[in-house]
């Protein structure tokens, strides 16, 4: 897949209809008449809903890319919402439940993807159902994480850091 397809098709100005300088798959600057545009990784929001257990509720893809797959609930950021909002939102088309943001997991880029993976940590109470766009959705257990049938990168990542960073379930809490 092309990092920019959009700039891949164009060869002259928008505006001016003249050759522009372009710098795949960076910018389009047009010295005839001014125009220039920049282009970036889209961020996206995910986070990775957790009940009293400490079991992690994912989703089986049901929609491009990776079908069939397992992954966090996520999706692109909107303009005119923060990534909170967004990570927020899209647990709820995806999951159907309200969630609560705990902190942040980490942020996942490669400079070969177009996107830049942003992951929270997210207590949840009640119970995901399915929708529309998940097949199915299970609350598992860290040693039962499909670890061989995740949908990208980043839910591995992201899985594996969650993870490594959080007490082990029944744990006492820190002294304060
Ligand atoms: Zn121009």
């Amino acid at each position: 897949m092309s990092l920019n397809p959009a700039l891949e098709d164009i060869h002259h100005c928008p505006r001016c209809g003249r050759v522009p300088e372009i710098d795949f798959p960076r910018s389009i600057n047009c010295p005839h008449c001014g125009y220039g545009a920049y282009y970036n990784p889209k961020p996206v929001a995910c986070a990775i809903p957790t009940d009293r257990k400490g079991h992690l509720w994912l989703l089986r893809r049901g929609f491009a890319p990776n079908v069939g797959k397992w992954s966090m609930p996520g999706g692109f950021v909107d303009l005119g919402e923060s990534v909170e909002d967004a990570a927020r939102r899209e647990v709820m088309e995806e999951m159907a439940i309200e969630i609560e943001l705990t902190g942040l997991i980490g942020v996942y880029s490669r400079p070969q993807d177009r996107t830049v993976v942003v992951v929270y940590a997210a207590a949840t109470r009640g119970t995901p159902s399915r929708t529309e766009e998940a097949l199915e959705v299970c609350a598992f257990a860290p040693n039962d994480i499909p670890w061989l049938q995740l949908a990208f990168w980043s839910d591995e990542r992201a899985l594996r850091d969650h993870l490594s960073r959080r007490p082990p379930a029944g744990a006492a809490p820190a002294p304060s």
